[in-house]
């Protein structure tokens, strides 16, 4: 069994506290690994470590700061087997999937590295004669980047790339339930001679060790992702001392269906979107609403390819189409949502019920008719593969019950109607729309949610400025 350690400062080191984590494989049910269990002593300690290598870091050249990302491209990829075959084992990620996650994070810290001799300040024009008003901008000073368990290298990187880049150091904090891969990676990085402190991987409790590194005063970013609930506690853990924070938190994606839409086409892309990672990707279909006129054809080719879904070992050749869930606790939450859809009325046309396997938290890909706008499967995140299906009579009826929703990270239309498809992308409330395409984001775009779905952003141009504060100089001459 592996045996974790910190990287802070620099040097690989155990928890303060002595105490581990252990990290079980959803799929066997065995302990894969031990993680340190840090506490605030942890956090302090890494937190001194950032502050102490802050200035000298953002006195670099950007050139010079992206070499440390292209290092960790390329340590990723000399290790990509590796580390793909610990994403699947300690998530139930299935390994085609995990080899995307890994190879993507590798191009997602070049793609940064990229950014060195892109990013600008402003010359603003002034009001007064003979002077200059110049903006500049500049890093935020210490991040703490707090992760989630179900893209947990790739958003680690979210964070990483883009606030070394930008001159700031940072601390990372993984999710308690996967902090495997991240901590692979941080012995990778360990050597490869960067200087001390600029980033630092922790690895302990939210409730513990994550709220000392939000609430410390030195801390002057915090960028979360993870649920809403968390998100909450941040808001609140960052109000003492006004420090910035950005949330990705949870969604509820929509997927419109139109008649006019190519259905073989819709059904592919929504059934894809809903299973991939067993249901547990924030911005994948959530809910799906059909027109009436081709509900019932529509619904039957869905309940076909969703019963056809495979599912099997993260590891089986060949691959299946998903896994288990992540954990006991998200099996029951998903299974105890199916329930009292049930009583309230919804329809089981397929799944509803764990499969019979020999092992693993698995729940069958589901599929929930006579669902009404209300019922609890329909507002709330589920994160599993359960789709409640309802209808609508024109596009008007399809953007309200839409935009009905707490959440607003992504939705998505299926049209051949050109004139349709621009209608609903003025008017969904959503910070990603996906024309006839299963919802994915790229990462020279824009990910934010609007509403409880956070605030603030990541990737591309957008996602870069969230790292960087402006600095105005009124210079007369
Ligand atoms: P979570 O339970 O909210 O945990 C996220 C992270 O926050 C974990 O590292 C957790 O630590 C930490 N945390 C919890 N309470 C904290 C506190 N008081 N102070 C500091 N840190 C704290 O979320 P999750 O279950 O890992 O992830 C699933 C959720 O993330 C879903 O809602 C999903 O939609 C969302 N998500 C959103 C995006 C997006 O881009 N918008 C992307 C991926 C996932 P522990 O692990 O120790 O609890």
């Amino acid at each position: 069994m592996k045996k974790y350690q910190q990287l802070i400062n620099g040097a690989l080191v155990d928890s303060h506290s002595n105490q581990f984590i252990e990290v079980e494989n959803p799929y066997t049910g065995e302990i894969m690994a031990h993680a340190p269990q840090g506490d605030e002593v942890d956090a302090q300690l890494a937190l001194d470590a950032a502050q102490n290598a802050q200035d000298a870091w953002a006195a670099q050249p950007a050139i010079v700061r992206a070499q440390a990302l292209k290092k960790m491209a390329n340590v990723i990829r000399e290790n990509r087997i590796e580390l793909a075959n610990i994403l699947a084992s300690e998530q139930a990620k299935v390994l085609p999937l995990a080899q995307i996650e890994i190879d993507f994070t590798a191009d997602y810290f070049d793609y940064y590295a990229g950014w060195a001799r892109i990013y600008e300040g402003e010359i603003i024009q002034s009001d007064r004669p003979k002077e200059n008003m110049l903006l500049f901008r500049q890093p935020m000073g210490v991040v703490v980047g707090i992760c989630p368990w179900n893209f947990p290298f790739f958003v680690m990187a979210r964070k990483v790339a883009p606030a070394l880049l930008t001159g700031n150091t940072i601390v990372i904090k993984p999710s308690s339930e996967t902090p495997a891969t991240t901590l692979e990676f941080a012995k990778h990085v360990a050597g490869l001679d960067l200087p001390a402190g600029i980033v630092n991987f922790t690895s302990g409790r939210g409730s513990t060790l994550g709220e000392k590194l939000v609430r410390s005063p030195i801390t002057a970013m915090v960028t979360l992702t993870g649920s809403v609930e968390a998100g909450t506690r941040i808001i609140e853990g960052t109000a003492e001392n006004i420090t910035k924070c950005s949330l990705e938190l949870g969604g509820k994606a929509p997927a419109i269906v139109c008649a006019d839409a190519d259905l073989d086409l819709a059904v592919k892309a929504v059934v894809a979107s809903r299973v991939i990672f067993s249901g547990q990707v924030c911005n994948c279909a959530e809910r799906l609403y059909v027109e009436n006129s081709i509900a019932d054809e529509f619904t039957e080719k869905l309940v076909a390819a969703m019963k056809a879904v495979t599912y099997d070992s993260p590891f089986a050749d060949p691959a299946p189409d998903m896994s288990c869930q992540v954990s006991h606790s998200q099996l029951e939450k998903i299974e105890a949502m199916v329930d009292l859809a049930r009583k309230e009325g919804a329809e089981v046309l397929c799944g509803g019920k764990r499969p019979d396997m020999k092992t693993g938290y698995f729940y069958a890909p589901t599929v929930l008719g006579n669902c009404k706008q209300d019922f609890d499967v329909v507002r709330n995140e589920v994160f599993g593969p359960v789709l409640p299906v309802l209808t609508f009579n024109d596009l008007d009826e399809a953007i309200a019950l839409a935009n009905d929703c707490e959440f607003g990270l992504t939705s998505s239309i299926y049209t051949a109607n050109i004139n349709k498809a621009f209608e609903a992308i003025n008017r969904l409330k959503f910070g990603e729309t996906y024309v006839n395409r299963e919802n994915f984001e790229a990462m020279q775009g824009f990910h934010a949610g609007w509403r409880k779905s956070g605030i603030g952003g990541a990737d591309g141009k957008h996602g870069l400025y969230e790292y960087l504060q402006t600095h105005v100089a009124y210079i007369q001459y």
